[in-house]
């Protein structure tokens, strides 16, 4: 496996393996890699001739306020799971290689962004988008593939990706769970035992309003005030809790077709996010 520092070298490998005409699957991370990554690297391998992982904390997506110089790095455990996952390349830009100053420009996406996660992290999908952007420029992937985990980021990269006319297939994986069906995230190491704890009810929450939904509670009103007052239970502060069309994140007031349920909450200082998709009949 390749372990790839510079831009430079790393658009010579991409470019070399595509002269050579084999698909590239890509799986963008920001490393402290768990299972939930692993899954999108297991089917980036079955998927593509090979796979390029890359590890990079993007400071763009971060607030002011955010845990960027806190955000866990645990590059050495990250490269021995990417080798053991199948990856043939793994990136590791540098800050300063990869924003040359000055960069004065951004991907917007409008809408889709404003909502859910985007309001309490104003500016977070513009640092997304414009790092998915230089590194999907930098490896220009056959396929590349994101976690459900980030419903509302899946929404936004495959949205610019259509209104771009990047020729690159976006690919969504489900959601990794622990075995008692916390979502896994690089954050939930922030948890005590009692957050820890506490948190699985943002999983119960999402499972609890399937079932509602199956029983003809389909008014999102209801079913919002259900789930906060589960949630506020447990929850230190809850940050949202929401019911959208799955295809575009519109606001719905009754659950017709694909909904996602989306949530968002604080269990001490790790602010956790969760989803489920539902389809009705
Ligand atoms: P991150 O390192 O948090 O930026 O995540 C990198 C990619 O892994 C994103 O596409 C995430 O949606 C995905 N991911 C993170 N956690 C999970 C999970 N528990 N299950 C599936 N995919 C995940």
């Amino acid at each position: 496996m390749k372990v790839i520092r510079s831009k430079h070298k790393l658009i010579k490998y991409a470019r070399s393996q595509q002269r050579a005409g084999v698909s590239i699957g890509f799986v963008p991370t920001m490393g402290c890699l768990h299972a939930g990554h692993l899954s999108l690297m297991r089917r980036a391998r079955k998927e593509n001739d090979r796979v390029v992982v890359s590890i990079f904390v993007n400071p763009l997506q971060f607030g002011p306020h955010e845990d960027f110089a806190a955000y866990p790095r645990t590059e050495k455990k990250d490269l021995v799971l990417c080798s053991a996952a199948g990856a043939d390349a793994v990136y590791l830009p540098a800050v300063v290689d990869f924003y040359k100053e000055p960069c004065l420009s951004s991907i917007h996406v409008r809408g889709i962004t404003e909502g859910l996660c985007g309001v309490a992290r104003p500016g977070h999908f513009d640092g997304v988008a414009t790092v998915v952007m230089k590194l999907f420029q930098q490896v220009r992937p056959t396929r590349a593939y994101f976690g459900n985990k980030d419903y509302q980021q899946l929404v936004v990269i495959k949205q610019f990706v259509k209104d771009l006319d990047l020729s690159i297939t976006i690919i969504g994986c489900p959601i990794v769970r622990e075995k008692d069906g916390l979502a896994m995230s690089s954050r939930n190491r922030y948890l005590s035992e009692d957050e820890r704890m506490r948190a699985l009810v943002l999983n119960k929450t999402l499972l609890r309003a399937a079932e509602w939904i199956k029983e003809g509670i389909t008014d999102v009103a209801a079913l919002r005030k259900r789930m906060k007052a589960l949630i506020n239970k447990q929850a230190d502060k809850v940050d949202y809790i929401e019911v959208r069309r799955a295809a575009d994140l519109r606001k719905i007031s009754t659950c017709r077709g694909s909904v996602v349920i989306a949530v968002a909450a604080y269990f001490g200082k790790a602010r956790l996010i969760d989803n489920k998709v539902i389809t009705m009949k």
